[in-house]
């Protein structure tokens, strides 16, 4: 079974576990596009340098103008870790530099792809990843130029060859890079006429510098990352909590009044349809349950053959009674009433007559019943009676002799001579008892001196008599 948690952990728990996601698939697309992006700014930059080399190779008077262009586009690209300028025919490398973090290696996959690009029929220049980075730009249509070629070039040019072979390298403008001169004239012949033009110019990048620009690109994007993905994660929980966890929690406090017996309590409406279903419908079945709940109760209180009070409902109202004229300083009076000679009436017309003898007598009390008294259906053929402000033993009388007139009427058979009615024997409170089940004994005591004085008669209780 899944482990119990509340809604609003959950939530937070999944949200998080969004919000990871989310920072890492951002992170990786971010990389791929920064290192796109770079790819792209790297490409740009070479052709605006291998232009400048190539506008420097037409108007340089000699190969050392020329190697100052190189380095110093070395010098202020630290990106880039070897620069080669190929002969106007791209047969061969007329200048190489490179930085300290120089390799053979990468010079000669250099070499060996810009062979593979310039031979292609596309002349565009392009990037070339093989291990390093590499970026081969095609010189554009060879342009004449005149270039006055003194005999002092050619002997620093042929001086710069021997240097090179002998493995002696020309100190650069920076001091961090080394350059090896492949010391090759841009003119090879001595004429003032001359085609004097740089071929394709190479470049490969500092492979490790291109990742940590990546890196710092990543870096500096991040915290925006960071807060879009946290400002979304506090919007969707809010928008959860006004949505779901506020209007489930009303739910659930309605259902915990319920439990602490607040019949009252009822589910708002909610504004989300589904919600809102569950109040409507929350609050529909509180109600059946409760017309439900005051039905059984109203069965429980109330006889089923006549609809009186109950013994149940009695003694409770009795016990109501005195704590009210305790607290009024009043009396009040118990009549206890019982059919007579009721058997014979079942015996003779059978039970359903006796019911309705019952019922009969039934409305007889409740006619002679105040609003505020009560009466009730002890079982049998017993009732009982709680007239309240008991005072006025005039009244009293008159009510008990209407009862007995009464119900002998109601329960009359012309065609029989049983003689039917009601014997009632009254107690008073406080006089003759102050606990409910002694009054009861006294008022049931006064009704067996009722009936022994030849039923159809009311009694008083009298300790004397009793
Ligand atoms: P008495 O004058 O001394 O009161 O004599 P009685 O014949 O009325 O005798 P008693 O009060 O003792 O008898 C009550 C009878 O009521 C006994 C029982 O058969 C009958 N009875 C009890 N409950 C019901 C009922 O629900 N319906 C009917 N028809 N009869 C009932
Ligand atoms: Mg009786």
């Amino acid at each position: 079974m899944a482990i119990k948690r509340p809604l609003r952990s959950k939530f937070i728990f999944y949200l998080i576990l969004s919000a990871l996601f989310l920072t890492v698939f951002g992170s990786l697309d971010t990389y791929r596009v920064a290192s796109k992006e770079l790819k792209i700014d790297l490409l740009l930059r070479s052709k605006v340098l291998s232009s400048a080399i190539h506008q420097s190779s037409m108007i340089a008077n000699n190969m050392q103008e020329l190697e100052l262009v190189a380095e110093k586009i070395l010098s202020s690209n630290p990106a880039i870790n070897t620069l080669i300028i190929l002969s106007a025919d791209n047969s061969r490398a007329v200048y190489e530099v490179h930085t300290k973090s120089y390799s053979k290696e990468v010079s000669m996959l250099l070499k060996h792809a810009a062979k593979s690009v310039l031979k292609s029929t596309d002349p565009s220049a392009r990037l070339v990843e093989n291990n390093s980075l590499f970026s081969i730009v095609p010189s554009n249509a060879p342009l004449k130029k005149k270039i006055s070629n003194s005999k002092a070039d050619t002997q620093h040019q042929h001086s710069s060859r021997d240097s090179s072979l002998k493995g002696h390298h020309k100190e650069p403008a920076s001091s961090a890079k080394v350059s090896l001169h492949e010391p090759k004239t841009l003119t090879e012949n001595n004429s003032t006429e001359s085609v004097a033009h740089a071929g394709a110019v190479l470049f490969a990048f500092d492979q490790q510098m291109i990742q940590s620009d990546i890196f710092a690109l990543l870096w500096r994007i991040l915290p925006t990352t960071l807060t879009g993905v946290s400002l979304m994660i506090l919007l969707c929980y809010l928008f959860l909590h006004m949505l779901v966890i506020k209007p489930l929690s009303a739910i659930k406090v309605t259902m915990l009044l319920q439990q602490n017996g607040v019949e009252s309590a009822r589910a708002p409406a909610q504004s989300s349809i589904e919600i809102d279903v569950m109040s409507k419908t929350l609050n529909r079945m509180l109600d059946t349950m409760r017309e439900h709940e005051n039905v059984i109760k109203a069965m429980a209180m109330t006889d089923s053959l006549t609809g009186l009070a109950n013994r149940t409902l009695f003694q409770s109202k009795l016990e109501q009674a005195i704590k009210q004229a305790v607290l009024q300083q009043q009396r009040f009076a118990v009549f206890y009433i019982d059919l007579d000679k009721f058997k014979l009436v079942n015996d003779q017309y059978g039970h359903l007559a006796g019911d309705k003898m019952l019922k009969e007598a039934a409305k007889v009390l409740t006619d002679h019943t105040r609003e505020m008294d009560t009466v009730a259906r002890l079982g049998g053929d017993e009732f009982a009676i709680i007239a309240l402000q008991a005072t006025d033993i005039t009244a009293i009388q008159l009510r008990l002799e209407n009862i007995i007139s009464g119900i002998a009427w109601a329960c009359h058979f012309s065609d029989s001579d049983i003689n039917t009615g009601a014997s009632i024997g009254v107690a008073f409170y406080p006089n003759d008892a102050l606990e409910p089940d002694e009054l009861m004994k006294r008022a049931d005591s006064a009704l067996y001196q009722a009936k022994s004085e030849g039923r159809g008669v009311y009694h008083f209780y009298c300790e004397k008599t009793a």
